[in-house]
């Protein structure tokens, strides 16, 4: 007997190994170690065959070590759904059944530098529970119940010895393996919401919404719906009500949300209504924890999960709805390969399944919002917050008067400053955005012109911190230098900061309102776990009074208090060349105005702009999505983007621009060549891509513009298989949320 297993390595992929008979019966979706060069790497099984797939005669096949499983570790229906991923996405399957296991188990792949060793029962083992002496079938026992393996610390602290492990090991009864420690690097946990009340009466909009959806998911069969509500309108409360009659009716539920530290109150919700019934996947669980919720789940002992973009591929059986909250959401997609889209992995599942998909967005992407227009999707529509509130009024500031008014270096407008000091006084809450991280955003030299940019990347550095804690630092490689004070090409010692960001604006803030509490949310100030959590906590619980943050203060959260939303520089980004600056800006604004008068007091916004009259800024304000979508479509049909047309965007990465650009140039040929006379791919470059130089490697960049997927990425990989020398340098983007 031959198995293809997928091994944790990029770019190796499917290997084919011989089952030793002794070793026992393989099955589709177990796990196996197996040797790869000097070393040995666990791998899953994904195709049985009697012959040795795709080896060429006379090559040696090597036999694998160990079978771990009897039975499969990953259900056949994750295997089927990977393979679709990678296959869809241009990604290796190993890497891709890699994204559908625990953290645990893909552990050894991350950079961490910790590692612990590891016991693994192994398929022998597994048949051998009921022999040896009482002490050893206990502890096989013991790791039959750890189909992820459990730490050789964790056996020895429940009183095995370690020559009880090392026995057993030479028997071939278990497997120890030294595996990397995942320290993760996002803090985060779940912050107490409010709980949810069963007898809470459903607004008339919420209770049609909710009838609609209960008689689709009655239907179990394959359907997707949008369920398009504005910011308040209560989504929450028809995702239970319409989770616990899927449950009722036997079969199980996942929901999907962007990030669960960023929108804790879901899956608070979550939790206080169905209990022990559901598993929440996030990453400040300890190891133990999410192995424990795992295995819960693979035995069926779980209904519900929430969960990140991986959980997805999570191995609920009986599945009979799909929600992914947000879905308009970038963190849905998987910015390294497989560069998947969760959101539309999701609807892949449910199609495999007969299961219902609720799409829920308060600004549903254009894509979504088009198959809702043109009948692909159910849409369902809440125009109205809960409880009559009214939406935030929303005022939008021309700061090219306030230049005039004040000089170019106004950070708060007059509007915003007032605003800010009427709300402190009223002991009301107000957040303050502005989405770019840092204090100055260039260090340039007023003699000569030219800008501090990072050695290794086509970047300013970003100047961070004040007075002596003051650097110059590379937000895509983290470059940190201290900041020049004198010009580095021409030395003139008239260096001066300009452009400004998030800790600027909180000094900024903390100057004009003396006395307030004032606090930071981004990626810097939230780099030590649970940070996230304990700021919105505090800021829950009223020890903040102005929150200063990025876009992460726009997402779902509920923080009654809050009356009043500054948005510095709402233009951030429109200036970029990308096919979604305009979408983006504007489900950015009508997200983060809708942060605003969620509690009993209304809410007001005050926009910051040097573009007034761009209409992603105008019908925000408004909170108008269909005149929104309408004008954007007009753009995309002209300029042949999504949703009509379908994009992959193609990167070459070389050490020289010149290699780069011929390499790419070659392969567009290629790809040229094999459309000759059919006409199915429109071809855009190569050209410098935007970021031309990142970690030192030089980037070029073509589109590939089409109406079939597929046949877009059979040219596609086609012309890459032309040269093989290319395939670790090329970055294959399918659907990419973003062309920079
Ligand atoms: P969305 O996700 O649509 O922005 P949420 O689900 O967060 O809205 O609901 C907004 C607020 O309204 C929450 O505090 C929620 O508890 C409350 N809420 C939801 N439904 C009702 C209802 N029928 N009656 C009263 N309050 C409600
Ligand atoms: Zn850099």
């Amino acid at each position: 007997m031959f198995v293809r297993v997928a091994v944790p390595i990029p770019q190796l992929d499917l290997l084919t190994y011989s089952v030793p008979r002794d070793l026992g019966h393989a099955v589709v979706g177990a796990r196996a170690v197996v040797p790869l060069g000097a070393r040995s790497v666990t791998g899953v099984i994904v195709a049985v065959d009697r012959t040795p797939h795709g080896v060429a005669e006379g090559a040696d096949v090597r036999p694998i070590t160990q079978l771990l499983d009897r039975e499969p570790f990953v259900p056949a229906e994750i295997i089927a759904l990977a393979q679709w991923t990678a296959e869809y996405y241009s990604a290796g399957i190993g890497e891709t059944i890699l994204a559908t296991l625990p953290p645990t188990t893909r552990a050894e792949r991350r950079d961490a530098h910790k590692t612990r060793r590891v016991a693994w029962l192994t398929a022998a083992g597994q048949d051998g529970l009921d022999t040896g002496t009482p002490r050893q079938q206990e502890l096989l026992r013991l790791l039959a119940a750890s189909p992820q393996g459990m730490a050789t610390a964790d056996v020895t602290a429940r009183g095995f010895s370690a020559a009880l492990l090392t026995r057993l090991s030479s028997q071939g009864l278990i497997v120890l393996r030294r595996e990397r420690v995942n320290r993760d690097p996002f803090a985060s946990s779940v912050v107490a919401g409010q709980a949810p009340d069963p007898d809470r009466r459903l607004t008339r909009e919420q209770d049609d919404a909710l009838a609609r959806l209960v008689t689709l998911a009655e239907r179990r069969e394959f359907q997707v719906a949008l369920l398009h509500g504005v910011t308040g309108s209560g989504k929450t409360e028809i995702y239970l009500r319409l989770a616990a009659r899927v449950r009722a009716a036997g079969r199980r539920v996942v929901m999907l949300v962007p990030e669960i530290a960023l929108t804790p109150v879901v899956a608070a919700a979550f939790r206080h209504m169905f209990g022990e019934q559901v598993a929440i996947q996030h990453s400040a669980l300890s190891d133990g924890e999410r192995h424990d919720q795992w295995q819960r789940i693979r035995n069926g002992e779980v209904d519900i999960v929430v969960g990140t973009r991986s959980a997805v591929f999570t191995p609920v059986e009986h599945l009979g709805l799909l929600i992914v909250d947000e879905e308009h959401d970038g963190s849905y997609k998987q910015d390294e390969s497989p560069r998947y889209n969760g959101r539309d992995v999701a609807i892949v599942r449910a199609q495999k399944m007969g299961a219902l998909v609720v799409l829920g967005s308060a600004t549903p992407s254009m894509e979504t919002y088009h198959n809702a227009v043109t009948g692909k999707y159910e849409h369902i529509v809440l125009e109205r917050r809960v409880l009559d509130r009214p939406m935030a009024s929303v005022t939008v500031v021309d700061m090219r008067e306030q230049y005039a008014l004040d000089g170019p270096e106004v950070v708060l407008s007059r509007p915003l400053k007032v605003a800010l000091a009427d709300r402190l006084l009223k002991q009301e809450q107000a957040v303050v955005l502005l989405n770019r991280r840092g204090f100055a955003t260039s260090v340039f030299c007023r003699q000569c012109g030219s800008s501090v940019e990072c050695p290794n990347c086509s970047v300013s550095l970003v100047v961070h911190g004040d007075g002596s804690a003051r650097r110059a630092r590379c937000h895509y490689c983290n470059y940190t230098s201290r900041v020049p004070s004198a010009c580095p090409s021409c030395a003139a010692p008239y260096m001066e900061q300009a452009g400004f960001g998030t800790e600027r604006v909180e000094q900024e803030v903390a100057a004009a309102c003396p006395g307030a509490r004032v606090a930071r949310l981004d990626r810097d100030s939230t780099r030590r776990k649970g940070a996230i959590a304990a700021i919105l906590s505090r800021f829950r619980d009223r020890e903040i009074d102005v929150l200063v943050g990025t876009q992460m203060i726009a997402k779902g959260h509920d923080f009654p208090g809050v009356t009043l939303v500054g948005v510095i520089s709402a233009d951030v980004g429109l200036g970029m060349a990308d096919f979604r600056a305009s979408e983006r800006t504007f489900q950015l604004l009508t997200q983060v105005a809708g942060r605003a008068g969620r509690g009993e007091r209304p809410g007001e916004a005050i926009v910051q702009t040097i573009y007034p009259d761009h209409y992603s800024i105008q019908l925000a304000c408004r909170q108008d999505y269909p005149s929104f979508y309408r004008k954007e479509l007009l753009f995309r049909t002209a300029m042949r983007y999504p949703p009509n047309v379908s994009l992959i965007n193609v990167i070459v990465r070389a050490k020289s621009f010149s290699q780069a650009m011929d390499e790419a140039g070659a392969v567009v040929e290629q790809m040229r060549q094999r459309d000759e006379g059919q006409k199915q791919i429109r071809l855009l470059g190569p050209a410098p891509a935007p970021l031309g130089r990142l970690r030192g490697e030089y980037r070029v960049q073509f589109l590939v513009k089409g109406i079939h997927r597929t046949r877009m990425r059979e040219i596609l990989a086609e012309s890459l298989a032309a040269r093989p020398e290319l395939a670790r340098r090329v970055v294959v983007d399918i659907d990419p949320l973003s062309v920079l």
